[in-house]
């Protein structure tokens, strides 16, 4: 019957009955292409301290324009990106183009932080953190200013192998940040264990903030694990001045999201940064 059942399995994913597979496959080959070309670019969503509104440095996330089919959604080719091991190349992209970035702003008088997003692959990948090493040493970046989001549910698929890997990370001095906090399959004993200096809040429950009492309880809670475990704590996609106000009532650090900024293109992003932190720049679009 096991037999049976794993020819079974073996059939429902024939490449050849899958309408969507042949698509899939050259849609990731159009990817490795345009990494070895360059012609992928990044946007920078900033994040603020929510007590002084103060942009503390941004986001980084990756932007892909196919040539015929126009803007494809990262939502939609890094998940296919993890799948086929293409990953494992955007991430090296994103990492070299965001370091030299951290090294440009240097040389421009800003002193920000920039966040990448690493995949549940990258935490398999045991020379990452030799990568990441030699490409902060060649841009004389230090390394906290780097930050890298991982999701739990990346953790948690392998926590022995990305414990050792996260590890190394940290023992960069690279800051590291549990990314869609709340949505995963939430281990406590791992959480005390890893190496991370933030949460980064899901944005299902920042979004609804002002509107939905649960999700007010949902964060609050939040926010106060993250003060008892010593760690600092970001929500994601605040989207109107309420919602801000109510996340600096419930004593969170950072913020991103719509209301504060889009993800800007570079010198967008850049002229952001330079302004005070006054009211009035909220709401960029
Ligand atoms: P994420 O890391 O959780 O990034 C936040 C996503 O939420 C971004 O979508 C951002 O544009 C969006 N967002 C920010 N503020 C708001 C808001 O107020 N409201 C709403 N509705 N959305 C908001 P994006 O750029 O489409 O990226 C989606 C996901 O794709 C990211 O989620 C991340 O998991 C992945 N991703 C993006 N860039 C990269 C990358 O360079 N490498 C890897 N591995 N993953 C990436
Ligand atoms: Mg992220
Ligand atoms: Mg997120
Ligand atoms: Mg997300």
């Amino acid at each position: 019957y096991a037999a049976q059942q794993s020819e079974a399995r073996v059939i429902a994913y024939d490449a050849t009955r899958d309408p969507h597979r042949p698509e899939r496959l050259s849609l990731m080959s159009e990817l490795r292409r345009a990494i070895d070309d360059d012609a992928l670019t990044l946007v920078f969503q900033p994040k603020i301290d929510v007590t002084t509104g103060q942009v503390r440095g941004a986001e980084a996330l990756v932007r892909w324009t196919h040539p015929r089919h126009g803007p494809v959604s990262p939502a939609e080719f890094i998940p296919l990106a993890e799948e086929t091991g293409t990953i494992r190349f955007l991430s090296r992209w994103v990492l070299r183009k965001s370091i030299r970035k951290l090294a440009e702003w240097r040389t421009m008088g800003l002193d920000l932080k920039l966040a990448v997003n690493l995949s549940v692959r990258d935490l398999g990948d045991r020379s990452l953190p030799e990568h990441v090493s030699d490409l902060l040493l060649q841009s004389a970046v230090p390394p906290d200013r780097l930050t890298l989001e991982i999701t739990e549910s990346a953790v948690m698929r392998d926590p022995d192998a990305a414990l050792v890997v996260l590890e190394r990370l940290a023992a960069l001095g690279v800051d590291l940040s549990v990314d869609d906090f709340g949505v995963g399959q939430s281990s406590f004993s791992y959480l005390r264990r890893l190496p991370v200096a933030e949460l980064k809040i899901d944005q299902s429950f920042v979004r609804p903030l002002a509107a939905s009492a649960d999700d007010r309880s949902i964060v609050r809670a939040i926010v106060e694990l993250a003060r008892a475990l010593n760690l600092r704590v970001v929500a994601e996609g605040v989207e109107d001045a309420d919602s801000l106000e109510l996340l600096a009532g419930f004593g969170c650090d950072g913020a991103q999201g719509y209301f504060i900024a889009r993800p800007l293109e570079a010198a967008r992003f850049e002229d952001f940064a330079r302004q005070p932190p006054v009211p009035s720049k909220f709401a960029v679009t």
